[in-house]
């Protein structure tokens, strides 16, 4: 549930930040004066770098979805989980992808039927620094609910929010999507994947929304579920709905236009566990002030 958003100073008190010989909390093994605590006691973790090195290499790899960017290694492309392996493995083996067109149930899928050649190895190398953000985010989620996470870590929002985009990107360009029960296969358009490799930065008011934890009618059985979303009318891929552990991300490729009761925001600046654990997440842009409440249970 979305809870009241704590004081600044409340959660000072809660979790205090590191000194700067500590290690630091973004999970790089450095000292945090070394690493994202800024000298104003802020942490600021920047996001990881996606724009291949050393390009545009001026070549295209047949197949791979980026390849309108002219900067591919021009071999064929392997073949790799379009939803990353490390997510994967963390929520089980199963996972709920609704609505994929070509199953007969609507029972959850085997992480190994998710593979698909859909990018070079140049174009897929660059962005496990989003894998391995997002690993660590739903890690932390998961052990919240088994009581294991506490204290203060810190994540890229800009990570987690690219992460989002790679994993759409993925199953629109694998043909898992579906649009009124027929199988979606679509490129990625070029703005999105200038912001997926690190030539744009995602626009202000797009992005990642928190959404309340899922109605218990709609929880599902997989403890990750995901859902495109594609407009009805033109077939525009306009974003992804990731719920987690019962928690809703949604990332919005533009303006979101129609908000529904249910409490969002926009790009939160923290996800406060209980009084357990502060999931802190850092954004460029750190006018945000916003923090969501979870609570231990999603609400019956
Ligand atoms: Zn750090
Ligand atoms: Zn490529």
């Amino acid at each position: 549930m979305v809870g009241e958003p704590k004081s600044e100073a409340e959660l000072k008190k809660l979790f205090p930040a590191p000194r700067s010989i500590d290690p630091c909390l973004c999970g790089s093994r450095k000292r945090a004066g070394q690493c994202c605590l800024k000298e104003t006691g802020q942490l600021v973790k920047s996001p990881s770098e996606t724009k291949p090195p050393a390009g545009p290499t001026k070549l295209v790899t047949e197949k791979c979805y980026a390849g309108e960017l002219n900067d591919c290694d021009g071999d064929s492309p392997t073949k790799e989980h379009y939803i990353s392996a490390a997510v994967l493995e963390l929520m089980g083996d199963k996972i709920d992808l609704g609505g994929a067109p070509w199953k007969k149930d609507d029972g959850p899928l085997s992480i190994s039927a998710l593979t698909s050649r859909i990018l070079c190895k140049r174009h897929n190398n660059v962005l496990s620094g989003l894998d391995s953000e997002a690993a660590r985010l739903f890690n932390a989620l998961i052990g919240f609910h088994k009581g294991q996470t506490k204290g203060r870590t810190l994540f890229s929002g800009e990570d987690i929010e690219r992460w989002m985009l790679k994993t759409l990107a993925g199953i629109v360009a694998s043909g898992t999507a579906a649009r009124g029960g027929e199988r979606v296969k679509a490129n990625p358009s070029r703005e999105y994947l200038e912001i997926l490799f690190g030539e744009k930065t995602m626009p202000l008011e797009w992005g990642l929304h928190y959404f309340d934890y899922l109605p218990s009618e709609e929880r599902p059985k997989s403890q990750l579920r995901i859902r495109p979303e594609i407009r009805e009318d033109h077939g525009r891929i306009i974003g992804v709905t990731i719920a987690m552990v019962g928690c809703q991300l949604r990332l919005n490729m533009g303006r979101i236009t129609n908000l529904t009761d249910r409490a969002v925001i926009h790009r939160p600046r923290a996800l406060v566990l209980a009084d357990e654990a502060l999931l802190e997440l850092s954004w460029q842009d750190s006018t945000k002030t916003t923090g969501v409440v979870l609570s231990k249970s999603p609400p019956p």
